[in-house]
């Protein structure tokens, strides 16, 4: 019996997480048939759910919740990053694969390792907003969600020169307050229906010992098992920058391959929606623009 007491801590993030995502996706499920554009009233009802709006895309949010059915497109993202002890492997594994993915970054880890963030620009990967410290931002007040925001985003502007288009609040906690002050900034919330369960706070992933990690369902294998169950056309699928859930990746892509599915950007997502919508994840000009604000 491992160390219950040390772990249980890190065991309740990923349960947590498995089962609010399940919890969403079934809710979301039920009210596929009455799928209008008019998700607003329904997110007013359900201030945090995650899948609180329906439909693929809705342009009065500003919040993508997934791809066309139709289509067996998937998207990877990776959040939590620039982690420096595993994003140049994923990289790696990523340009081994020809994959191009969407990495929402925390501000104070791309202020650290500006040179990773800049690389997955050069490598064609989509960089996206995911806050400057990682708060929680569904119970802080606009200002803070806006400086978070806007802190985030400036730490990529000095790496790389960029902006963001895409944005994914911390833990996707978010109301419809937040969901207006991320479109009032420029940005698209995007969301998730497939989820590694990967996630434990400060890194304690990588100090688990591999009894512990199979215990608590998070070897790479296992990370892949719950994925590949959760595969569905147009799925945005989460993972985390940590170099277990990494591991993971080469086996993911090999299980959805194998299924006929093949990978794009959230961008191409969004183009390939029933009405397209046309997105640049990381424009250039909108560096002058908010150069103006500052
Ligand atoms: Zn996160």
């Amino acid at each position: 019996m491992l160390k219950m007491r040390h772990t249980a801590s890190l065991l309740i993030p990923a349960v947590v997480a498995v089962t609010l995502v399940a919890t969403g996706v079934r809710a979301a499920d039920e009210k596929r048939r009455d799928e209008a554009p008019t998700g607003k009233s329904i997110v007013k009802k359900v201030a945090t759910n995650r899948n609180a709006s329906e439909g693929f895309y809705n342009a009065s949010e500003g919040y993508l919740k997934r791809g066309p059915r139709d289509e067996r497109t998937l998207v990877l993202t990776f959040d939590d990053g620039p982690n420096p002890e595993s994003a140049n492997r994923l990289l790696d594994i990523l340009r081994e694969l020809d994959i191009k993915a969407t990495f929402f970054v925390v501000g104070r880890r791309v202020s650290a390792h500006p040179e990773i963030v800049q690389r997955m620009i050069d490598e064609g990967h989509e960089v996206a907003n995911h806050t400057q410290d990682h708060q929680r931002l569904f119970n802080l007040p606009t200002e803070k969600v806006i400086e978070e925001i806007k802190d985030c985003e400036e730490n990529v502007r000095k790496a790389t020169g960029r902006g963001m288009a895409f944005l994914r609040p911390p833990g996707m906690h978010f109301t419809p307050q937040v969901l207006a002050d991320t479109k009032a900034q420029g940005y698209i919330t995007v969301g998730v229906n497939c989820v590694a369960g990967d996630y434990v706070a400060n890194g304690g992933l990588a100090e688990l010992t591999s009894a512990e990690a199979t215990e608590l369902g998070l070897q790479p294998h296992q990370i892949a098992d719950r994925i590949e169950k959760q595969f569905k056309p147009g799925a945005i699928i989460l993972l985390h920058d940590n170099p277990v859930s990494i591991e993971a990746v080469a086996d993911i892509v090999a299980r959805a391959r194998t299924q006929g599915y093949h990978f794009v950007t959230t961008a191409e997502l969004m183009a390939s929606l029933p009405e397209p919508v046309t997105i640049v994840a990381n424009p250039v000009e909108r560096e002058e623009e908010k150069g103006k604000k500052k």
